[in-house]
């Protein structure tokens, strides 16, 4: 049975107590634990609906007093980023259009890259549009190719982005990382051994069986565009939802042809209107590599809306549960951002 290979379970419960608001009577809200079907992690699901992203004012991000200096910006990038070696990339910077492609100041491994993806400091999501984000896949997903072909020791390879400071990004103007490395990470790990373990146990692709499931089941999946099949994931990173992203055929980073690139930028820019739609101004998103050589584990693209919980003083949207218990929790459920997102797939 194709189902009982890929289990979706979820432990549904509540807490009872008196409420102050009604006489302190009882009230009772619900919460929910699920189990990834691959990797076996929990994520907790509570809280539904009672976190909502606060706007930012992103203009305020270009007024002196809070841009000061900004490396990444015209006139300085020339001056005070790095170049690569002559045996890593002989041209010493890459550029296609406004994106640019420097060696880390903080490398995250051997082989780290930083692409600027714009001219300007400050670029609203509507203004990452399909040519600034082709061409920021473009020169990163090259990269990498390249740094694959003179570097074996390092077999995955990841494309990272933290767009606008609730996500993390050290800097508001937009760059994305890209790297090369043998150590990356826990969640990929653990995809990694259990997409190997299912392909040992069954004979077949993991990521195949996940979005054909999950597209008969109807609940989660969102659409398909070329190569790429978008759905809400089943146990989300972020606390207001997750979407990812699956390339079934593409293995490794030589793989990822321009074709996959620009059915990413299509699916992506229809996330960036539900974005704009429902004041989500912040992101993280990843895109996962494997080692050449194997079938079992996909590539994939995951993307979770982040924002400050308020703007008095700045709380973010991680706490306790994420950095101290590795356990993500979610205010949305996954069924109904799909439901959502579907609207803009259309
Ligand atoms: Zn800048």
């Amino acid at each position: 049975m194709m189902s009982s290979r890929i289990r979706f379970q979820v432990f549904q419960s509540e807490s009872t107590f008196l409420h102050p608001r009604t006489g302190f009577s009882p009230v009772t809200e619900r919460f929910e634990v699920r189990i990834d079907p691959l990797t076996g992690r929990t994520g907790h699901f509570s809280h539904f609906g009672a976190i909502k992203p606060q706007k930012l004012s992103l203009d305020a991000y270009a007024t002196p007093e809070i841009k000061g200096f900004c490396p990444f910006c015209l006139e300085h990038r020339d001056r005070v980023t790095p170049r690569f070696k002559d045996d890593i990339l002989s041209e010493g910077r890459l550029i296609r259009n406004e994106a640019c492609l420097i060696p880390n100041l903080f490398p995250y491994d051997v082989h780290s890259g930083v692409l600027i993806m714009t001219d300007h400091h400050v670029v609203h999501l509507k203004d990452l549009n399909e040519q600034r984000l082709f061409d920021a896949f473009w020169l990163g997903i090259h990269f990498l190719q390249r740094i694959k072909a003179i570097s074996p020791e390092q077999p995955y390879h990841l494309m990272t982005w933290n767009y606008m400071p609730p996500s993390g990004g050290g800097l508001v103007h937009p760059h994305q990382q890209y790297f090369a490395t043998s150590n990356p990470g826990n969640q990929f790990s653990d995809e990694l051994k259990a997409s190997d373990a299912f392909y040992n146990s069954y004979g077949t692709n993991y990521w195949r069986e996940f979005i054909e499931v999950e597209r008969l089941q109807d609940k989660r999946f969102i659409g398909q565009i070329g190569s790429s099949y978008w759905l809400s994931s089943f146990v989300s990173m972020g606390l207001l939802g997750e979407i990812m992203c699956v390339f079934p055929e593409v293995f490794d980073v030589s793989q990822f042809a321009e074709t996959h690139m620009e059915d990413l930028v299509a699916g992506l820019l229809k996330i960036f209107k539900y974005y704009i739609s429902t004041d989500i101004y912040s992101f993280n998103t990843s895109l996962f590599f494997g080692p050449e050589g194997q079938q079992s584990f996909a590539c994939h693209f995951r993307i979770a809306a982040r924002t400050f919980l308020n703007t008095r003083d700045y709380a973010p949207d991680l706490n306790f549960f994420q950095v101290l218990l590795s356990e993500p929790v979610s205010v949305v459920r996954p069924e109904e951002l799909a439901a959502d997102l579907k609207e803009f797939f259309r």
